[in-house]
């Protein structure tokens, strides 16, 4: 009997947990709070991070650690490796954990980036602001997520509120800038490599966020061969760069028929929550194959599919579930406004059909506005 030890206990724990049950693996998973909705399918300890206690009581129990949130202190995922093999390692954790280590790398591969400055200083941020020019983008090296940790600058006047919004975090998590990139689309790899170097991309994603948060997902994305091949050869080079064990997300932007790196999430991601129905395996299970060392499953495509996310509330399940391809995520969580707390993928053999289902749903569900970008590109917009 093997257990998995997952690190967070949110949906996306709750969900490697549900994909994991055929293979027969257990699940032991650690939180900061009681209320984890992981811990609904599988035992939880409750305990902070960087609690020795408890996460020697956690090693001790599992065969295997790897992580559901990526902001679990990277001393912590190396003082676990000492003891438990830890996949993806604390080293790539680190990298993915610090938008200024992460940028550079991705430099380093030649994967091109918006260009960015570090800021640690009032007088740095003047400076880097006449390097970057406006609009730009000002965010928290570490700990940022989902929008947040960013302020957005349009004019020099803007300055003043972006140091009010985020000096203060300049010397705990570190401070970057970036160009604000005007882009067409916004894309994500959601990849995987083995222990043995085993490399399979799920295809090419296209997301819509609003807020900062991710709001609606469609895969297969519906661009040329040319950016696919890019952003695949990308996502491989940096697997490899990193010795990375598991599934990770590259978030991109496309901008002028162009790619350019936004971030690395180290870990099963939101915009391939798709693949649970959408693809022949999902994202979830070959994550756990990854981690365990055993053949990764195929990623092609069953179709195409839309994932739309439920965030602050759960609408009524009765639209998606009447669709012959809707599929309804609940993750157990109490709501709360800008929390994810469920998901819905529609899947559908053509894009035609799929088209016909969100409009459907659109209608019913009253989000029309966010569909629509999705309905136009399966319509060939
Ligand atoms: P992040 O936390 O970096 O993934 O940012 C969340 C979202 O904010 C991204 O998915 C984009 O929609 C937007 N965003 C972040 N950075 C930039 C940028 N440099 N230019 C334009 N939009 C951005």
């Amino acid at each position: 009997m093997t257990t998995v030890g997952i690190l967070g206990g949110g949906q996306l724990a709750r969900m490697m947990a549900l994909s994991g049950a055929p293979l027969g693996l257990r699940f032991l998973v650690m939180d900061t709070v009681v209320d984890a909705c992981a811990g609904q399918f599988a035992p939880l300890i409750v305990g902070d991070w960087r609690d020795e206690r408890a996460l020697s009581e956690f090693a001790s129990k599992v065969d295997v650690v790897t992580f559901d949130f990526e902001n679990v202190p990277a001393e912590s995922a190396r003082w676990l490796a000492e003891r438990v093999p830890v996949f993806p390692s604390p080293r790539a954790l680190a990298v993915a954990q610090d938008r200024l280590a992460e940028k550079s790398l991705f430099q380093e591969l030649g994967i091109p980036v918006p260009p960015f400055e570090a800021v640690d200083s009032r007088d740095a941020l003047e400076r880097a602001v006449e390097v970057i020019g406006l609009p730009c983008i000002l965010k928290t090296r570490r700990l940022g997520y989902d929008g947040k940790g960013q302020f957005r600058l349009r004019t020099r006047e803007d300055m003043d509120a972006a140091w009010t919004a985020l000096g203060a975090q300049a010397d705990s998590v570190g401070l970057i800038l970036e160009a604000f990139v005007a882009f067409d689309r916004e894309l994500s790899v959601v990849a995987v490599r083995g222990r043995e170097g085993e490399f399979k991309t799920w295809s090419l994603t296209e997301n819509w966020h609003v807020d900062g948060v991710l709001s609606v997902s469609l895969a297969p994305a519906r661009v040329d061969t040319r950016l696919q091949d890019a952003a695949f050869d990308h996502a491989r080079r940096l697997a490899e760069a990193l010795d990375y064990v598991g599934v990770f997300a590259l978030e991109l932007f496309c901008h002028g028929g162009e790619l350019l790196a936004n971030e690395l999430a180290p870990r099963v991601h939101n915009s391939g929550h798709w693949t649970v129905e959408g693809a022949e395996t999902s994202q979830f299970q070959n994550h756990l194959r990854a981690v365990l060392g055993v053949p990764l499953g195929g990623t092609s495509n069953l179709g195409h599919a839309c994932m739309l996310n439920w965030v602050g509330g759960l609408p009524d399940a009765g639209p998606v579930l009447a669709e012959d391809g809707g599929h309804w995520h609940d993750y157990g969580k109490s709501p709360r406004a800008g929390r994810k707390v469920g998901h819905a993928t529609v899947r559908s053999d053509s894009p035609d059909t799929l088209a016909e289902a969100l409009v459907r749903l659109g209608d019913r569900l009253e989000r029309g506005t966010q569909v629509a970008p999705a309905v136009d590109r399966l319509r060939g917009g």
